[in-house]
Parts: structure tokens; C-alpha cells; sequence
């Protein structure tokens, strides 16, 4: 095993949604690092089975499902992790859902869940993990955008709007803690071969194929390795950045 695998060795780390595609294979990668992973998400058994995943590189982690929309889960996902390790290291705001629909058509409910989902939950979850980070002056937080963030999609008026604003979020949050020695990052996918994109047509997953240079899918592992560094000492004069993964698609 090379000498930076076990980078993260006894951090701990709260990924949300952890139970599938790159919240999963994050929770992961930061396991064979080291850490510690409190797995949470929405979906029960899928928890169950990442931890079980988890645990042969970690013994140690822990799950808990929990709503991202829901204040009290939240706060119950930070309270947990810190009556089983006693500090938080790491956090990587993961969980994200798309409700897709063109601008005339998507009504409030689609807007407001996405909102909930996609930024509110990042706000929050920030928030509850700040006082603990600022306490053992020692934090490193990654939150998952998207290139529609940056670039506009049709049909995602709900969710570029709340991946640009997790970019802008994950600033001030980053100029806010910077004295306590806490970095905050984003990290962008481009087009990653995940349950979430598995819902495109073939038709749609062609058009955005052909705009990648790399001429591929990324994969869940792409972007792992990208939190796995920024979460990393490696990247600790690093702050308010953003580290798209995309193949080329968008080139900032
Ligand atoms: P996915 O659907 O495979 O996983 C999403 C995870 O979020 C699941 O574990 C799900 O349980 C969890 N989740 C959803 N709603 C939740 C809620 N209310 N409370 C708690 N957990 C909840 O999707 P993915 O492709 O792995 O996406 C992960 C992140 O990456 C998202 O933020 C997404 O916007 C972002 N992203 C994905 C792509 C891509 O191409 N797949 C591209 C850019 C950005």
C-alpha cells in the first residue's frame, strides 16, 4: 500500500449521503485512508450495507440514518459522531437529488425540495460541525457541487441554482473559519456513471458524452479522490477552491 493511503488515518469523517454512488465510494476511500466515516443517508439498508463495506477498512465507523431536511436528524448525525469518537475532522455535504423540469413548468415544490436538499441541508450541517471544528482548531470541509453550477442546464433551473450557491456558500465559510485552521472546499463533478445519472435517457447521456474531451463517464472513484486529497493535509494551504473533475467538459 503506498505511504499517502493512510493519510487519514484516525481523522473522522461524516459523509451524507453515503449509501450510493459518490457519497458512498467517498465514505470509502476515506476508510482505506484512515478515517474513521459516520455513513448517513435516507435509505436504511442501503446504510447498512456501506457500513458493512466500510468497516473491513475501518472497523471503527459508524451509521445513522438520517433526512438532510430534517433540523433534529442533523443535529442527532453530529451529537452521535461525537459521543462515538469525541471530535469531527471531516465533512463532505454529498447528499444531492435532481427534479428536473423546464423553467414554465417546475413548480415551488420542485424548486423549495431541491433548495432543502441540495443547500439548505449544506448550510446546516456546516453550521452544527463549525463549533466542533473551531473548538479542536482543526477542520476540513468538502462540499460536492456540480459543472451545471457554473455552466446553466436546461431543465435544472432548481438544482444549478443551488449548486452555485453552495460554490459561493463554501467561500465566505471558507474566509469565515480560515483562522481556525478550517479549510472549505468544493469539489464538481462533470458527468459521473451514478444511480442519479443512470435515469438519463441514452439519448441525453450521448449529447453530454460528446462534449467531454476525456471521452468518458467519470467514475464515483474520480471524484473520491478528489475529496480524499482536499480533506487531506496535503491540500491544507488550500481553501475556497473549487476542483472540478469533468474529463474536460468545462474548463474554468
Ligand atoms: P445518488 O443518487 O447515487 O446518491 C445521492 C445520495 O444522497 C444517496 O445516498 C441518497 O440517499 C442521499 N440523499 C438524497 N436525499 C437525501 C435526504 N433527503 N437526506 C439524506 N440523504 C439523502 O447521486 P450521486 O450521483 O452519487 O450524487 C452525489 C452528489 O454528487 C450530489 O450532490 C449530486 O448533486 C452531485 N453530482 C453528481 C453528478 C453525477 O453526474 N452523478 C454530477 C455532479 C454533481
Amino acid at each position: 500500500m503506498a505511504e499517502y493511503e493512510q493519510d487519514l488515518k484516525d481523522r473522522v469523517a461524516i459523509v451524507t449521503g453515503s449509501s450510493s454512488g459518490i457519497g458512498r465510494v467517498t465514505a470509502l476511500e476515506l476508510a482505506k485512508r484512515g478515517a474513521k466515516v459516520m455513513i448517513t443517508s435516507n435509505e436504511s439498508k442501503r446504510i447498512l450495507d456501506t457500513l458493512e463495506e466500510v468497516r473491513q477498512f475501518s472497523p471503527e465507523s459508524e451509521s445513522l440514518e438520517a433526512d438532510v431536511t430534517s433540523p433534529p436528524c442533523m443535529e442527532e448525525v453530529v451529537a452521535y459522531t461525537m459521543r462515538c469518537y469525541n471530535r469531527i475532522d471531516i465533512l463532505v455535504n454529498n447528499a444531492g437529488i435532481t427534479r428536473d423540469n423546464l423553467l414554465i413548468r417546475m413548480s415551488d415544490q420542485e424548486w423549495y425540495k431541491v433548495m432543502e436538499v441540495n443547500l439548505t441541508s449544506v448550510f446546516r450541517m456546516t453550521r452544527l460541525v463549525a463549533r466542533p471544528m473551531m473548538k479542536q482548531r482543526y477542520g476540513r470541509i468538502v462540499n460536492i457541487t456540480s459543472v451545471v453550477g457554473f455552466t446553466g442546464n436546461p431543465g435544472q433551473a432548481n438544482y444549478t441554482a443551488t449548486k452555485a450557491g453552495v460554490v459561493a456558500f463554501t467561500k465566505t465559510v471558507a474566509r469565515e473559519l480560515a483562522g481556525r485552521n478550517i479549510t472549505a472546499n468544493c469539489v464538481a463533478p462533470g458527468f459521473i456513471a451514478t444511480p442519479m445519472t443512470d435515469k438519463l435517457k441514452p439519448e441525453a447521456q450521448n449529447a453530454i458524452l460528446s462534449q467531454i474531451p476525456l471521452a468518458r463517464p467519470g467514475t464515483a472513484e474520480d471524484v473520491a479522490q478528489a475529496v480524499a486529497f482536499l480533506v487531506s493535509d496535503r491540500a491544507s494551504y488550500i481553501t475556497g477552491e473549487t476542483l472540478h473533475v469533468n474529463g474536460g467538459m468545462y474548463m474554468g
